[in-house]
């Protein structure tokens, strides 16, 4: 089933390498700076399968999973931005700090000057790059486990494909391109994008090439696949009673986490404060916070080795209650959903990272101007779900590199090496290696700054199905 789903995936984007994937010597050890201009959208540098005429691509990874936050901020005098009176003025007025979690959801999401709401933060001229980002393959390979399920599902003629945090829009393009052989299965499709940027929704909405039925941009149809596309900014606004898939890929990364900290008075909450110099910084809590409670959950899912270790702890309540909303959809609509991030099969110590243009910065400097992300804790997810529903089966983890690998990604480098360029093939080599390598590119002979870093072990796959739907590929 899967090779032949992989020969009749339809391939009409190849990344070009004219200019390569790392273009400027690095100052960070981990990450790469841009000599050229971002590349377009990567929805729009799509060739066709000859290969004949592919737009420049030129892209960076940050691998942010191994990396650690400096120890000091900078504490050089500027102008408050707005973010900033804002959050100091919550401080103020609630009388006392506020929780970290609290912090991260102003940071990212504040309607008025939240980090993702009013502008394109990926690639080269952004902070970060993302796996759909990196190389078609990837968006592809998830049209490939979307296929699968929907097979096992029985292939509805009706299905709600829901994308929580689609970015640029790119891992949907991709998916809608590469099935679009499956005519019953595109035409089943009913695209529901959860999104809370009104930029993002934009850019999704252009490189979908929507066009917009009535008036409302809230609902178009997609000429990629002639597939209605509707746009909320939460999952719970999305229709249900219509059996499901659901993708998140690098959603649960940012949501809001919560961190702990033993102290001798016991477990006290690490909470955000704005000091006498009117800076931003970590106090821990006089007395129990309401989030303890989670903190007591997370804690019953420990391991006995985990629990005995444990100093720091950073819990997302946001990321259990999510889960659950997933779960609760899955097991009364039918279908599956498919959670891919970096993270943890274990209990998550002190993850919460900040990047501003492909370097990690202070958590505290400059809210608002650098993403905030933290890794993803997988065994909450799977006790959430599994405590939501009893009609789902939760799959996973398994790393990014088995997964794609057992999805066939290879084959589908095989095929797309057929037909393309030295430059195009430079550019799919690379880009395979970031999304299933582990470390440097071995066979990498460009300069050294510009080696492709693999992602494959440090992002983990995990699957929450419908028990009706027996296992799910790769996962049997
Ligand atoms: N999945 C994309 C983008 C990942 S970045 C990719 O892999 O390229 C996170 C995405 O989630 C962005 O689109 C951001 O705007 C969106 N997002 C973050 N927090 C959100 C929230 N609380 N509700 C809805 N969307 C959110």
């Amino acid at each position: 089933m899967l090779r032949r789903l992989l020969t009749q995936t339809s391939s009409r984007r190849l990344l070009s390498s004219k200019t390569p994937f790392f273009s400027k010597p690095s100052l960070s050890p981990f990450s790469s700076l841009p000599s050229s201009p971002d590349p377009p959208s990567s929805a729009s540098s799509h060739v066709e399968e000859s290969g004949s005429s592919a737009a420049a691509g030129t892209t960076i990874s940050v691998d942010r999973s191994g990396l650690f936050n400096p120890p000091d901020h900078s504490h050089e005098p500027t102008p408050d931005s707005e973010l900033v009176k804002h959050l100091k003025s919550v401080i103020k007025f609630r009388g006392g700090p506020i929780s970290v979690a609290e912090y991260m959801e102003e940071v990212l999401t504040n309607p008025r000057s939240g980090y993702y709401m009013n502008r394109d933060v990926f690639g080269a001229q952004g902070d970060f790059i993302t796996s759909p980002e990196v190389s078609q393959m990837f968006g592809e390979m998830i049209g490939v486990w979307t296929v699968c399920l929907w097979e096992q599902m029985g292939k509805p003629e009706r299905v709600n494909l829901i994308e929580l945090g689609p970015g640029r829009g790119t891992l949907m393009v991709d998916l809608l391109r590469g099935t679009s052989k499956f005519r019953n299965f595109t035409e089943s499709l009913h695209i529901h994008l959860v999104e809370c940027s009104p930029a993002l929704q934009k850019l999704q909405h252009q490189n979908l090439k929507c066009t917009d039925e009535s008036s409302s941009e809230k609902k178009a149809i997609s000429s990629l696949a002639g597939t209605p596309v509707h746009w909320h900014t939460t999952l719970e606004e999305v229709p249900s009673g219509v059996p499901t898939i659901i993708i998140a890929h690098e959603f649960y990364d940012a949501l809001p986490v919560h961190q702990f900290q033993k102290s001798p008075r016991g477990w006290c909450e690490k909470m955000v404060d704005v000091g006498e110099d009117s800076q931003f910084r970590f106090v821990l809590s006089p007395q129990p916070t309401p989030a303890a409670l989670y903190l007591v959950k997370r804690c019953t899912w420990a391991t006995p080795e985990e629990k005995e270790k444990l100093e720091h702890v950073e819990i997302s309540p946001k990321s259990m209650d999510l889960t659950q909303e997933i779960a609760k959809r899955i097991g009364s609509d039918g279908g599956g959903a498919l959670i891919i991030d970096y993270g943890k099969d274990g209990i998550i110590s002190d993850s919460l990272q900040a990047i501003r243009e492909h370097k990690f910065v202070n958590i505290l400097d400059d809210p608002g101007s650098a993403d905030l992300s933290a890794y993803v804790d997988f065994p909450s997810i799977k006790h959430s779900a599994e405590e939501a529903s009893e009609n789902v089966s939760v799959h996973g983890p398994m790393t990014q590199s088995q997964f794609l690998g057992s999805l066939g990604i290879n084959f589908r480098v095989d095929a797309l090496l057929q037909n393309c360029d030295d430059e195009q093939a430079e550019s799919l080599r690379s880009g395979y290696w970031r999304l299933v390598g582990d470390g440097e590119a071995p066979f990498w002979e460009g300069p050294d700054e510009q080696t492709p870093i693999g992602m494959g072990e440090r992002y983990l796959a995990m699957a929450i199905v419908n028990r009706n739907q027996g296992t799910p590929a790769p996962f049997q």
